[in-house]
Protein backbone atom coordinates (compact mmCIF):
# COMPACT_ATOMS: atom_id res chain seq x y z
CA UNK A 1 0.00 0.00 0.00
CA UNK A 2 1.30 3.31 -0.78
CA UNK A 3 1.96 6.18 1.82
CA UNK A 4 -1.13 8.48 -0.32
CA UNK A 5 -3.55 5.37 -0.14
CA UNK A 6 -2.74 4.47 3.69
CA UNK A 7 -3.50 8.50 4.31
CA UNK A 8 -7.13 7.75 2.94
CA UNK A 9 -7.32 5.10 5.37
CA UNK A 10 -6.47 7.05 8.22
CA UNK A 11 -8.27 9.99 7.21
CA UNK A 12 -11.32 7.72 6.83
CA UNK A 13 -11.03 6.56 10.21
CA UNK A 14 -10.33 2.87 8.65
CA UNK A 15 -7.21 2.71 10.15
CA UNK A 16 -6.21 4.79 12.94
CA UNK A 17 -2.71 7.11 13.26
CA UNK A 18 -1.78 4.83 16.21
CA UNK A 19 -2.38 1.43 14.85
CA UNK A 20 -0.15 2.87 11.46
CA UNK A 21 2.71 3.93 14.29
CA UNK A 22 2.32 0.95 16.58
CA UNK A 23 2.66 -1.88 13.69
CA UNK A 24 6.02 0.19 12.37
CA UNK A 25 7.28 0.23 15.74
CA UNK A 26 7.00 -3.84 16.00
CA UNK A 27 8.43 -3.78 12.62
CA UNK A 28 11.59 -1.91 13.88
CA UNK A 29 11.66 -3.91 17.41
CA UNK A 30 11.92 -7.17 15.63
CA UNK A 31 13.90 -6.45 12.26
CA UNK A 32 16.28 -3.43 12.93
CA UNK A 33 18.17 -5.30 14.79
CA UNK A 34 19.65 -7.37 11.42
CA UNK A 35 19.01 -4.00 9.15
CA UNK A 36 20.79 -1.37 11.33
CA UNK A 37 18.57 1.62 9.51
CA UNK A 38 17.55 2.91 12.94
CA UNK A 39 19.61 4.57 14.84
CA UNK A 40 17.04 5.80 17.97
CA UNK A 41 13.39 5.48 18.03
CA UNK A 42 11.07 7.92 19.21
CA UNK A 43 10.02 7.13 22.19
CA UNK A 44 7.04 9.70 21.97
CA UNK A 45 5.78 8.43 18.48
CA UNK A 46 2.56 6.44 20.01
CA UNK A 47 2.11 9.53 22.05
CA UNK A 48 1.84 11.80 19.09
CA UNK A 49 -0.12 9.40 17.25
CA UNK A 50 -3.18 9.66 19.67
CA UNK A 51 -2.73 13.21 19.39
CA UNK A 52 -3.20 12.75 15.60
CA UNK A 53 -6.02 10.20 16.19
CA UNK A 54 -8.39 12.80 18.80
CA UNK A 55 -7.64 15.92 15.81
CA UNK A 56 -8.86 13.35 13.26
CA UNK A 57 -12.07 12.68 15.13
CA UNK A 58 -12.38 16.77 14.90
CA UNK A 59 -11.63 16.69 11.30
CA UNK A 60 -8.68 18.77 12.06
CA UNK A 61 -5.62 16.64 10.89
CA UNK A 62 -2.95 17.45 8.28
CA UNK A 63 -2.08 16.75 4.97
CA UNK A 64 0.42 13.66 6.71
CA UNK A 65 -1.85 12.61 9.29
CA UNK A 66 -0.45 9.64 11.11
CA UNK A 67 2.16 8.50 8.65
CA UNK A 68 5.70 7.59 10.02
CA UNK A 69 8.83 9.50 8.68
CA UNK A 70 12.35 8.17 9.96
CA UNK A 71 14.56 11.07 9.55
CA UNK A 72 18.71 10.98 8.68
CA UNK A 73 20.36 11.86 11.89
CA UNK A 74 22.06 14.78 10.75
CA UNK A 75 18.62 17.17 10.66
CA UNK A 76 17.72 18.39 13.88
CA UNK A 77 14.37 16.98 15.64
CA UNK A 78 13.66 18.18 18.99
CA UNK A 79 14.35 15.83 21.88
CA UNK A 80 16.07 13.11 19.86
CA UNK A 81 19.79 12.68 19.00
CA UNK A 82 21.05 14.15 15.57
CA UNK A 83 24.18 12.09 16.06
CA UNK A 84 25.55 12.45 12.72
CA UNK A 85 26.16 8.62 13.80
CA UNK A 86 29.12 10.14 15.09
CA UNK A 87 31.17 9.31 18.41
CA UNK A 88 31.08 13.26 18.48
CA UNK A 89 27.48 14.06 18.54
CA UNK A 90 26.71 10.56 20.51
CA UNK A 91 24.91 12.28 23.69
CA UNK A 92 23.51 15.30 21.65
CA UNK A 93 19.68 16.26 22.19
CA UNK A 94 18.36 18.98 19.70
CA UNK A 95 17.34 21.62 21.46
CA UNK A 96 15.22 22.07 18.29
CA UNK A 97 13.45 21.18 15.28
CA UNK A 98 14.60 22.04 11.62
CA UNK A 99 12.53 23.39 9.70
CA UNK A 100 11.49 19.99 7.58
CA UNK A 101 10.35 18.72 10.86
CA UNK A 102 8.16 21.46 12.20
CA UNK A 103 6.24 21.97 8.34
CA UNK A 104 6.45 17.87 8.85
CA UNK A 105 4.59 17.74 12.30
CA UNK A 106 2.51 20.93 11.68
CA UNK A 107 0.81 18.45 8.45
CA UNK A 108 0.71 15.70 11.76
CA UNK A 109 3.19 13.53 10.17
CA UNK A 110 5.00 11.42 13.08
CA UNK A 111 8.66 10.91 13.13
CA UNK A 112 9.06 7.49 14.18
CA UNK A 113 13.17 7.26 14.60
CA UNK A 114 16.25 8.72 13.92
CA UNK A 115 17.79 6.52 10.90
CA UNK A 116 22.01 5.66 10.44
CA UNK A 117 23.97 7.36 7.91
CA UNK A 118 27.47 7.69 6.72
CA UNK A 119 29.48 9.97 9.55
CA UNK A 120 28.20 13.22 9.41
CA UNK A 121 27.43 12.31 5.70
CA UNK A 122 30.86 11.84 4.29
CA UNK A 123 30.26 8.49 2.43
CA UNK A 124 28.68 6.49 -0.17
CA UNK A 125 28.54 3.09 1.55
CA UNK A 126 26.53 3.38 5.04
CA UNK A 127 29.64 1.48 6.49
CA UNK A 128 31.38 4.78 8.12
CA UNK A 129 28.76 5.04 11.07
CA UNK A 130 30.27 5.08 14.45
CA UNK A 131 27.42 2.58 15.35
CA UNK A 132 27.98 0.07 12.86
CA UNK A 133 27.12 -0.14 9.05
CA UNK A 134 23.39 -0.31 7.63
CA UNK A 135 22.79 -3.80 5.45
CA UNK A 136 20.67 -3.39 2.12
CA UNK A 137 16.88 -5.07 3.05
CA UNK A 138 17.05 -6.28 -0.75
CA UNK A 139 20.61 -7.80 -1.04
CA UNK A 140 21.65 -8.33 2.41
CA UNK A 141 25.15 -9.30 2.31
CA UNK A 142 25.91 -5.82 0.12
CA UNK A 143 26.14 -2.22 1.14
CA UNK A 144 22.84 -0.13 0.96
CA UNK A 145 24.76 3.08 -0.51
CA UNK A 146 24.53 5.79 1.26
CA UNK A 147 25.26 8.71 3.52
CA UNK A 148 21.62 8.42 3.64
CA UNK A 149 22.10 4.73 4.20
CA UNK A 150 19.39 3.86 7.20
CA UNK A 151 16.86 6.45 5.12
CA UNK A 152 16.37 4.29 2.15
CA UNK A 153 17.35 1.02 4.40
CA UNK A 154 14.21 2.31 6.24
CA UNK A 155 11.86 2.31 3.45
CA UNK A 156 12.76 -0.66 2.02
CA UNK A 157 12.32 -2.86 4.94
CA UNK A 158 8.74 -0.87 5.78
CA UNK A 159 10.13 0.82 8.85
CA UNK A 160 8.32 4.21 7.87
CA UNK A 161 5.57 5.41 5.39
CA UNK A 162 8.44 7.77 4.22
CA UNK A 163 11.78 9.08 5.26
CA UNK A 164 14.23 12.22 5.12
CA UNK A 165 17.99 12.22 3.89
CA UNK A 166 20.29 14.78 2.29
CA UNK A 167 22.13 15.10 -0.76
CA UNK A 168 25.45 16.66 -0.82
CA UNK A 169 26.54 14.56 -4.02
CA UNK A 170 24.38 11.90 -4.54
CA UNK A 171 23.84 10.76 -0.71
CA UNK A 172 19.78 10.63 -1.37
CA UNK A 173 19.75 9.18 -4.60
CA UNK A 174 22.54 6.72 -4.21
CA UNK A 175 21.22 4.55 -1.53
CA UNK A 176 17.91 5.01 -3.44
CA UNK A 177 19.72 3.26 -6.01
CA UNK A 178 21.17 0.55 -4.34
CA UNK A 179 18.18 -0.11 -1.99
CA UNK A 180 15.22 -0.34 -5.14
CA UNK A 181 13.35 2.91 -3.51
CA UNK A 182 13.02 6.49 -4.56
CA UNK A 183 15.15 9.41 -3.83
CA UNK A 184 14.94 12.83 -4.90
CA UNK A 185 17.38 15.74 -4.64
CA UNK A 186 15.81 18.49 -5.21
CA UNK A 187 16.88 22.12 -6.82
CA UNK A 188 19.41 23.59 -4.57
CA UNK A 189 16.91 26.20 -2.22
CA UNK A 190 13.80 24.34 -2.80
CA UNK A 191 14.14 22.67 0.57
CA UNK A 192 14.81 24.94 3.76
CA UNK A 193 18.54 23.62 5.50
CA UNK A 194 17.90 25.28 8.74
CA UNK A 195 18.68 22.56 11.40
CA UNK A 196 20.36 20.31 9.12
CA UNK A 197 23.74 19.89 10.29
CA UNK A 198 26.21 20.85 7.32
CA UNK A 199 28.26 18.53 5.26
CA UNK A 200 28.66 21.19 2.70
CA UNK A 201 26.61 24.35 2.93
CA UNK A 202 26.39 24.98 -0.82
CA UNK A 203 25.77 21.60 -1.89
CA UNK A 204 23.53 20.44 0.88
CA UNK A 205 19.74 19.60 -0.35
CA UNK A 206 17.55 17.74 2.14
CA UNK A 207 14.91 15.47 0.18
CA UNK A 208 12.13 12.96 0.60
CA UNK A 209 12.59 8.91 0.15
CA UNK A 210 9.57 6.81 -0.66
CA UNK A 211 8.34 3.30 -2.35
CA UNK A 212 6.85 5.27 -5.00
CA UNK A 213 6.96 8.81 -6.85
CA UNK A 214 4.09 10.71 -5.70
CA UNK A 215 4.37 9.68 -1.95
CA UNK A 216 7.75 11.51 -2.43
CA UNK A 217 5.92 14.40 -4.01
CA UNK A 218 3.87 14.35 -0.94
CA UNK A 219 6.54 14.66 1.17
CA UNK A 220 8.61 17.05 -0.91
CA UNK A 221 4.56 19.55 -0.97
CA UNK A 222 4.89 19.49 2.63
CA UNK A 223 8.46 20.74 2.96
CA UNK A 224 9.34 23.00 0.01
CA UNK A 225 9.03 26.32 0.42
CA UNK A 226 11.33 29.78 1.15
CA UNK A 227 12.34 30.01 4.52
CA UNK A 228 13.80 33.03 6.37
CA UNK A 229 15.99 31.39 8.60
CA UNK A 230 17.58 29.80 5.22
CA UNK A 231 19.01 32.81 3.28
CA UNK A 232 19.88 30.29 0.27
CA UNK A 233 16.07 29.12 0.38
CA UNK A 234 14.19 30.03 -2.62
CA UNK A 235 10.56 30.05 -4.42
CA UNK A 236 10.71 27.86 -7.12
CA UNK A 237 7.61 27.45 -9.51
CA UNK A 238 6.99 25.33 -11.69
CA UNK A 239 4.52 23.47 -13.63
CA UNK A 240 4.66 19.63 -13.32
CA UNK A 241 2.40 19.08 -16.72
CA UNK A 242 4.11 17.52 -19.25
CA UNK A 243 3.52 17.18 -23.16
CA UNK A 244 6.00 14.88 -25.58
CA UNK A 245 9.40 15.55 -24.29
CA UNK A 246 12.76 15.19 -25.38
CA UNK A 247 15.45 13.22 -23.12
CA UNK A 248 18.73 14.08 -23.21
CA UNK A 249 21.67 11.32 -22.99
CA UNK A 250 25.22 12.16 -22.18
CA UNK A 251 27.86 9.33 -22.94
CA UNK A 252 29.23 8.04 -19.27
CA UNK A 253 30.93 5.91 -18.27
CA UNK A 254 29.47 3.25 -16.16
CA UNK A 255 29.18 -1.03 -16.21
CA UNK A 256 27.65 -2.31 -19.13
CA UNK A 257 25.27 -3.81 -18.15
CA UNK A 258 24.29 -1.23 -15.78
CA UNK A 259 24.18 1.16 -19.17
CA UNK A 260 22.07 -1.75 -20.75
CA UNK A 261 19.33 -1.89 -18.35
CA UNK A 262 18.77 1.88 -18.36
CA UNK A 263 19.12 2.14 -21.95
CA UNK A 264 16.26 -0.64 -22.19
CA UNK A 265 14.20 1.15 -19.76
CA UNK A 266 14.29 4.17 -21.51
CA UNK A 267 13.33 2.89 -24.80
CA UNK A 268 10.29 1.30 -23.54
CA UNK A 269 9.16 4.59 -22.16
CA UNK A 270 9.71 6.43 -24.97
CA UNK A 271 8.23 3.86 -26.94
CA UNK A 272 4.84 3.90 -24.72
CA UNK A 273 4.88 7.54 -24.17
CA UNK A 274 5.63 8.38 -28.14
CA UNK A 275 8.92 10.37 -26.70
CA UNK A 276 12.28 11.35 -28.67
CA UNK A 277 15.61 10.67 -27.39
CA UNK A 278 19.13 12.89 -28.35
CA UNK A 279 22.38 11.95 -27.80
CA UNK A 280 23.81 15.42 -25.61
CA UNK A 281 27.52 16.09 -25.25
CA UNK A 282 28.22 17.94 -21.95
CA UNK A 283 31.92 18.61 -21.91
CA UNK A 284 32.91 18.99 -18.78
CA UNK A 285 31.22 15.67 -17.13
CA UNK A 286 34.40 13.83 -16.26
CA UNK A 287 35.51 16.93 -14.11
CA UNK A 288 33.16 16.13 -11.37
CA UNK A 289 34.81 14.20 -8.89
CA UNK A 290 37.59 16.77 -8.95
CA UNK A 291 35.49 19.39 -8.89
CA UNK A 292 32.88 18.09 -6.13
CA UNK A 293 35.49 16.98 -3.32
CA UNK A 294 37.56 20.27 -2.98
CA UNK A 295 34.90 22.28 -1.98
CA UNK A 296 33.67 19.90 0.01
CA UNK A 297 36.62 19.55 2.25
CA UNK A 298 36.93 22.89 2.60
CA UNK A 299 33.76 23.72 3.73
CA UNK A 300 33.18 20.33 5.80
CA UNK A 301 36.69 21.00 7.05
CA UNK A 302 35.36 24.45 8.22
CA UNK A 303 31.82 23.51 9.32
CA UNK A 304 33.86 20.95 11.87
CA UNK A 305 35.04 23.99 14.06
CA UNK A 306 32.42 23.95 16.36
CA UNK A 307 32.68 20.29 17.75
CA UNK A 308 36.00 21.54 19.66
CA UNK A 309 34.92 20.10 22.32
CA UNK A 310 32.95 22.72 24.45
CA UNK A 311 29.80 22.79 23.72
CA UNK A 312 28.55 19.53 21.94
CA UNK A 313 30.33 16.78 22.98
CA UNK A 314 34.33 15.18 22.78
CA UNK A 315 36.42 17.01 20.15
CA UNK A 316 35.78 15.86 16.08
CA UNK A 317 39.65 14.62 15.58
CA UNK A 318 39.82 12.82 18.96
CA UNK A 319 36.78 10.25 18.46
CA UNK A 320 35.93 10.89 14.31
CA UNK A 321 36.72 8.06 12.10
CA UNK A 322 39.29 8.15 9.12
CA UNK A 323 36.71 9.32 6.59
CA UNK A 324 36.22 11.98 8.74
CA UNK A 325 39.00 13.22 10.03
CA UNK A 326 40.48 13.06 6.28
CA UNK A 327 38.65 15.44 5.10
CA UNK A 328 39.10 17.86 8.08
CA UNK A 329 42.66 17.84 7.53
CA UNK A 330 42.36 18.31 3.76
CA UNK A 331 40.25 21.15 4.34
CA UNK A 332 42.47 22.80 6.23
CA UNK A 333 45.58 22.30 4.28
CA UNK A 334 43.42 23.48 1.02
CA UNK A 335 42.36 26.17 3.17
CA UNK A 336 46.65 27.29 4.05
CA UNK A 337 47.09 26.80 0.41
CA UNK A 338 44.27 29.03 -0.59
CA UNK A 339 45.92 32.01 -0.89
CA UNK A 340 46.68 32.28 -4.46
CA UNK A 341 42.80 30.67 -5.33
CA UNK A 342 44.48 27.62 -6.25
CA UNK A 343 41.79 25.09 -5.19
CA UNK A 344 38.72 26.13 -3.59
CA UNK A 345 38.33 29.30 -5.76
CA UNK A 346 39.19 26.72 -8.93
CA UNK A 347 36.81 24.14 -7.47
CA UNK A 348 33.94 27.00 -7.64
CA UNK A 349 34.97 28.27 -11.08
CA UNK A 350 34.63 24.97 -12.57
CA UNK A 351 31.45 24.38 -10.70
CA UNK A 352 30.11 27.47 -12.05
CA UNK A 353 31.20 25.65 -15.74
CA UNK A 354 29.59 22.87 -15.22
CA UNK A 355 26.41 24.56 -14.31
CA UNK A 356 26.52 26.54 -17.47
CA UNK A 357 26.79 23.13 -19.34
CA UNK A 358 23.88 21.83 -17.79
CA UNK A 359 21.89 24.77 -18.15
CA UNK A 360 23.03 24.88 -22.43
CA UNK A 361 21.70 21.44 -22.37
CA UNK A 362 18.35 22.32 -21.11
CA UNK A 363 17.29 24.29 -23.51
CA UNK A 364 17.44 21.69 -25.77
CA UNK A 365 16.12 18.84 -23.80
CA UNK A 366 13.49 18.56 -21.59
CA UNK A 367 15.39 16.06 -19.12
CA UNK A 368 18.67 14.24 -18.95
CA UNK A 369 18.95 10.53 -17.77
CA UNK A 370 21.76 8.61 -16.64
CA UNK A 371 22.62 6.03 -13.70
CA UNK A 372 22.54 7.24 -10.55
CA UNK A 373 25.35 4.72 -9.59
CA UNK A 374 27.93 3.34 -12.02
CA UNK A 375 28.84 0.22 -10.60
CA UNK A 376 27.12 -2.26 -8.34
CA UNK A 377 26.99 -1.90 -4.53
CA UNK A 378 30.39 -3.44 -2.68
CA UNK A 379 29.72 -6.55 -0.33
CA UNK A 380 29.51 -5.74 3.30
CA UNK A 381 32.99 -5.23 4.53
CA UNK A 382 35.16 -5.54 1.67
CA UNK A 383 37.98 -2.49 1.74
CA UNK A 384 38.00 -0.16 -1.11
CA UNK A 385 40.77 2.69 -1.79
CA UNK A 386 39.85 6.06 -1.45
CA UNK A 387 39.63 6.53 -5.13
CA UNK A 388 37.30 3.57 -5.66
CA UNK A 389 35.15 5.05 -2.88
CA UNK A 390 34.83 8.44 -4.37
CA UNK A 391 34.26 6.62 -7.57
CA UNK A 392 30.13 5.53 -7.04
CA UNK A 393 30.38 9.55 -6.91
CA UNK A 394 31.00 10.75 -10.00
CA UNK A 395 27.04 10.68 -11.26
CA UNK A 396 25.45 11.72 -8.70
CA UNK A 397 27.64 15.12 -7.84
CA UNK A 398 26.87 16.84 -11.18
CA UNK A 399 23.05 18.05 -10.08
CA UNK A 400 24.72 18.91 -7.00
CA UNK A 401 27.60 21.35 -8.18
CA UNK A 402 24.50 22.60 -10.98
CA UNK A 403 21.93 22.85 -8.17
CA UNK A 404 19.55 20.86 -10.45
CA UNK A 405 16.65 18.76 -9.44
CA UNK A 406 17.62 15.12 -9.77
CA UNK A 407 15.96 11.61 -8.69
CA UNK A 408 16.64 8.23 -8.48
CA UNK A 409 13.94 5.79 -10.06
CA UNK A 410 14.60 1.96 -9.83
CA UNK A 411 15.20 0.79 -13.08
CA UNK A 412 15.58 -3.27 -12.74
CA UNK A 413 17.77 -5.26 -10.82
CA UNK A 414 21.16 -6.97 -11.95
CA UNK A 415 22.05 -10.17 -10.14
CA UNK A 416 18.81 -9.66 -7.80
CA UNK A 417 20.38 -6.42 -7.11
CA UNK A 418 18.39 -3.29 -7.43
CA UNK A 419 19.74 -0.59 -9.89
CA UNK A 420 18.56 3.03 -10.43
CA UNK A 421 18.15 5.58 -13.14
CA UNK A 422 18.66 9.03 -12.88
CA UNK A 423 16.61 11.79 -14.03
CA UNK A 424 17.79 14.97 -13.90
CA UNK A 425 15.99 18.36 -14.92
CA UNK A 426 16.46 22.13 -15.35
CA UNK A 427 16.58 24.50 -11.92
CA UNK A 428 13.64 24.88 -10.54
CA UNK A 429 12.01 22.39 -13.16
CA UNK A 430 11.41 20.36 -9.73
CA UNK A 431 7.54 18.92 -10.26
CA UNK A 432 8.36 18.34 -14.13
CA UNK A 433 10.53 16.20 -13.03
CA UNK A 434 8.28 13.85 -10.51
CA UNK A 435 5.90 14.04 -13.82
CA UNK A 436 8.50 12.49 -15.32
CA UNK A 437 9.81 9.98 -12.99
CA UNK A 438 6.43 8.39 -12.90
CA UNK A 439 6.27 7.40 -16.03
CA UNK A 440 9.34 5.56 -15.12
CA UNK A 441 8.27 3.81 -12.28
N1 LIG B 1 29.49 10.34 -1.22
C1 LIG B 1 29.64 11.75 -1.29
C2 LIG B 1 30.61 12.19 -0.22
O1 LIG B 1 31.18 11.35 0.37
C3 LIG B 1 28.31 12.41 -1.13
C4 LIG B 1 27.88 12.56 0.25
C5 LIG B 1 26.55 13.23 0.39
O2 LIG B 1 25.85 13.45 -0.59
N2 LIG B 1 26.24 13.59 1.61
O3 LIG B 1 30.82 13.33 0.04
Amino acid sequence: MTAIEKLKLIKSRKLSAKQNIKSFLDKIKSKNGKINAILQINKDALLQAKEVDSKLKRGKAGRLAGLAIAVKSNINVKGLNASCASKTLADYKSPYNATVIEKIRAEDGIIIGMANMDEFAAGSSGESSAFGPTKNPKALDRIPGGSSSGSAASVAAEFCDLALGSDTGGSIRNPASHCGVIGFKPSYGAVSRYGLIDLTMSLDQIGPLANNVADVELLFNVISAKDQRDSTSRVLKTSGKIGKIKIGIPKVSADKEILKLIDSKVKKVCKKKGWKTENININHIDLGIQTYYPINYVEFASATRKFDGRRYGAKIEDVCGEEVLRRILGGQMISQEEFAGRYYKKALDAKQVIASEFANAFKKVDCIIMPVVPKLPHKLGKRLSVEDNYAYDVLSVLANLAEVPAISVPAGEISDIPVGLQIICALGDDKKMLAIAKEFE
